[in-house]
């Protein structure tokens, strides 16, 4: 007996088997497929179980139907790599064992395939993909990598943007509204700052020695809320440029990145310089590009110190999925983080893939090997192609950026 899944989008008049509860097209609420959908299925499934009961030899090893596999490992919300794997492997091992209706059983793994299109083809299929990623990650890295508990002032779960209202003058176009990220310390609640000013320090924009009198002074002056742009780097820890900011008077900090990689980059108070609340103001981080933008925008309307309003900020809660298992992530749950890419996932279900394959599961980026012939032979490449990017982005992940 099939069971009626609320998988049905009466907007799109079709199935949507992507998302949980919401349709992925147009956001509507799923609901149990109308009678003639469910009957119509119910016949193509019965025509595809009776022409397989034709193709099956006798005696064949058919003990269940692949209807039955689909539907219970579906029915699984946890949606288990384990089981998932289970299914794939038991449809092989159907295929090899009865060579027959093997059209039919390819078909329907397929299907299974696009209901879980967030798993990385290469669990379907360890033929997919190259043969560098069926390696496993060097356990001393793996061990490496910090583990960080998903909390309430956990970046993943909140996302910002950075916009411009002032009048455009001919020639100077506005930058475009920028996405920042928040860091894990100082103000981390929502908050819109709207109408403020922004000012870029004079001379050193990374903080280093402090704020010149002049800068401290238009900060001072100012009738709107500021925010103060300042760079990464420079032997100045995130924490010690908003405090200066803060002490100067502004009202939220965004600091523009130093390195195009890896991004989105989370910023700590890594020495603990932020404790007891001294850091009261938002601070976020806008990527090397977009702080290059502004300091440009500043420099074209020739007052790189002078204020230049409108400018908002924003700060709101974000879910943020694990690509692995498609679950959100949630307060208290242990999560690894690649330091390479970046890239988030549970720490359980990043280890299950890591453990036999070395690279992210969702931007494929290799990561290093214990296999020492390997490591040797890709180094060398790596030195053949030094000039391009990727490898150059490589070779940083085990640099420290911060400050
Ligand atoms: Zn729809
Ligand atoms: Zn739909
Ligand atoms: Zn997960
Ligand atoms: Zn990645």
């Amino acid at each position: 007996m099939m069971t009626i899944r609320h998988n049905w989008c009466s907007e799109c008049k079709e199935t949507c088997l992507n998302h949980a509860t919401l349709c992925t097209i147009c956001g509507s609420t799923l609901e149990a497929p109308p009678a003639a959908v469910v009957s119509d299925l119910a016949r193509r499934n019965q025509d595809s179980a009776a022409r397989r009961r034709t193709n099956d030899p006798p005696g064949s090893l058919f003990s269940f139907t692949m209807q039955d596999l689909v539907q219970e490992a579906t029915q699984n919300q946890r949606r288990d790599l384990g089981d998932l794997r289970e299914l794939l492997e038991n449809i092989r091992q159907e295929i090899r064992a009865t060579g027959v209706a093997q059209q039919d059983l390819l078909e329907e793994m397929r299907s299974v395939r696009e209901e879980w299109q967030a798993v990385p083809a290469e669990l379907w299929d360890p033929s997919i993909g190259s043969g560098s990623s069926s390696r496993p990650t060097s356990v001393e890295y793996l061990e490496r990598i910090p583990r960080t508990v998903v909390s309430r002032k956990s970046s993943i779960l909140r996302q910002g943007c950075l916009s411009c209202s002032s009048k455009a003058i001919a020639g100077c176009p506005l930058p475009p509204p920028m996405e920042v990220i928040p860091g894990e310390f100082g103000m981390t609640e929502a908050c819109a700052l709207e109408h403020g000013t922004l000012i870029l320090p004079e001379f050193n924009r990374t903080g280093k020695g402090g704020l010149t009198l002049a800068t401290k002074t238009l900060i001072a002056n100012a009738t709107k809320p500021v925010i103060v742009y300042m760079e990464r780097g420079d032997g100045v820890t995130f924490c010690q440029k908003a405090i200066t900011a803060q002490d100067a008077g502004a009202s939220a900090v965004v600091i523009g990145n130093n390195v195009t990689e890896p991004w989105p980059y989370v910023m700590k108070d890594s020495k603990g310089e932020a404790v007891g609340d001294k850091v009261s103001i938002p601070i976020v981080m806008v990527k090397l590009a977009d702080g290059q933008a502004l300091v440009s925008f500043f420099r074209q309307r020739n007052n790189t110190t002078v204020e230049c309003a409108k400018w908002n900020l924003r700060m709101e809660p974000q879910n943020q999925n694990c690509v692995i298992c498609t679950e959100s992530f949630s307060i208290s749950e242990v999560l690894l983080r690649l330091p390479a890419c970046g890239h988030h996932f549970h720490e359980s279900c990043a280890m299950q893939w890591l453990t036999s394959h070395n690279t992210c599961p969702y931007c494929r980026r290799e990561l290093p090997t214990d296999d020492a012939a390997y490591e040797q032979e890709r180094r060398r490449t790596e030195r053949t192609h030094a000039s391009s990017d990727s490898a150059a982005g490589r070779s940083s992940q085990y640099q420290d950026f911060y400050g």
